[in-house]
């Protein structure tokens, strides 16, 4: 029977792609239009040229030997690349951040555009709610969703889940994206200690074309301070804070947009990185289990996988 896996982001891939090497049937569901999550690439037509921003995760790491083994695959086929603007061991998708989730989902029976809404219990199977009605027969389900949207899904069956991600607090994150006709006075990759807490060239990362296409990361206090602020108004704050934080004469864009993430990195609480309960047969993973972090992600997917093959239920 078939598994129900709800979030095809890098903690739901892991999983499916570790249950589907073991012969395990799955279905998963993510209400985005395509693959990403919080590792998203945004396009942007301009005066017929596409402007890319990765206006989620910015890098990531790979330090765990499983996740390597992985990475090193991409790598092999020129889908990451190293970016060294932040750090020896930072590695960006090439050419979005979005090309290892995209890597990940290929094979599967992903559908895209599918949010489900709640779930039920009938007879021993899991039915889902949601998209473009109910679908039901799931063995197990898979909840790989970030904490504030995964307690409520999972609080009617599991008080002990949902109080762990009830307990999870995520900051939020206003993120503006921003591409300029000349070249700006700055490195590729900057910190701030301001309303601005990272800035970087996207267009300098590898397979971008150079552009001058930024994007630019508000601090978690003043994403909080302006979270009812209207899109368009954030793009200019943020710019003028960091022309004033570098000292250089402001640039007028060309191209200016915002993106507010509700729940950007969690705060997790210690626990298991994964977790699976093999009576109802239903898990949780995500980053939100580990660290805020891509490979906090695809560990707990992996997690969740190997204690569902070890104790099916
Ligand atoms: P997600 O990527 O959030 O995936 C969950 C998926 O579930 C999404 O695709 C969503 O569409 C889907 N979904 C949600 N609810 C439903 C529903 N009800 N039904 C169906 N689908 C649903 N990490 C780093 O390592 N380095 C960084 O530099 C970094 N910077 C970051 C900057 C920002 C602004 C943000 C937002 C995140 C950053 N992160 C960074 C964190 C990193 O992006 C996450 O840790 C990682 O992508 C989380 O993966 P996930 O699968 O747990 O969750």
């Amino acid at each position: 029977m078939t598994v129900a896996i709800i979030g095809a982001g890098m903690a739901g891939l892991s999983c499916a792609r570790a249950l589907a090497q073991a012969g395990v049937a799955l279905e998963l569901f993510d209400k985005g239009r395509g693959p990403g999550g919080r590792m998203s690439t945004r396009r942007v037509e301009l005066d017929g040229r596409e402007l890319r921003f990765d206006h989620g995760a910015q890098y990531f790491t790979a330090r765990d030997e499983r996740f390597r083994a992985e990475v090193a695959q991409w790598r092999d086929a020129g889908r990451v690349a190293n970016w060294p603007a932040a750090g020896p061991e930072a590695l960006v998708g090439v050419s979005g951040m979005n090309e290892p989730v995209r890597a990940m989902a290929e094979g599967l029976d992903v559908r895209w555009g599918t949010r489900i809404d709640r779930l039920e219990r009938v007879a021993g199977e899991w039915v889902l709610h949601g998209g473009e009605g109910v679908r039901g027969g799931y063995a197990s389900v898979v909840v790989a969703i970030p904490a504030e949207q995964a307690g409520p899904l999972v609080a009617d069956f599991s008080s002990g889940f949902a109080d762990r991600a009830e307990r999870t607090r995520s900051e939020p994150c206003w993120t503006a994206m921003a591409s300029f006709a000349q070249t700006l006075p700055l490195a590729d990759a900057i910190t701030t200690g301001g309303a601005v807490a990272w800035a970087a060239r996207d267009g300098g990362k590898p397979g971008r074309g150079g552009s001058e296409s930024w994007v630019l990361q508000a601090s978690p206090g003043w994403t909080r301070d302006h979270l009812d602020t209207p899109a368009e108004q954030i793009p200019a704050l943020l710019l003028a804070a960091m022309f004033a934080d570098r000292a250089i004469e402001p640039a007028q864009p060309d191209h200016a947009s915002a993106h507010r993430w509700l729940y950007a990195k969690a705060q997790p609480v210690a626990g298991e990185p994964a977790l699976w309960d093999a009576s109802l047969r239903l898990g949780l993973a995500g980053d939100w289990l580990i660290a805020p972090r891509v490979e906090s992600a695809w560990i707990s997917g992996r997690e969740l996988a190997d204690r569902m093959i070890a104790e099916p239920g």
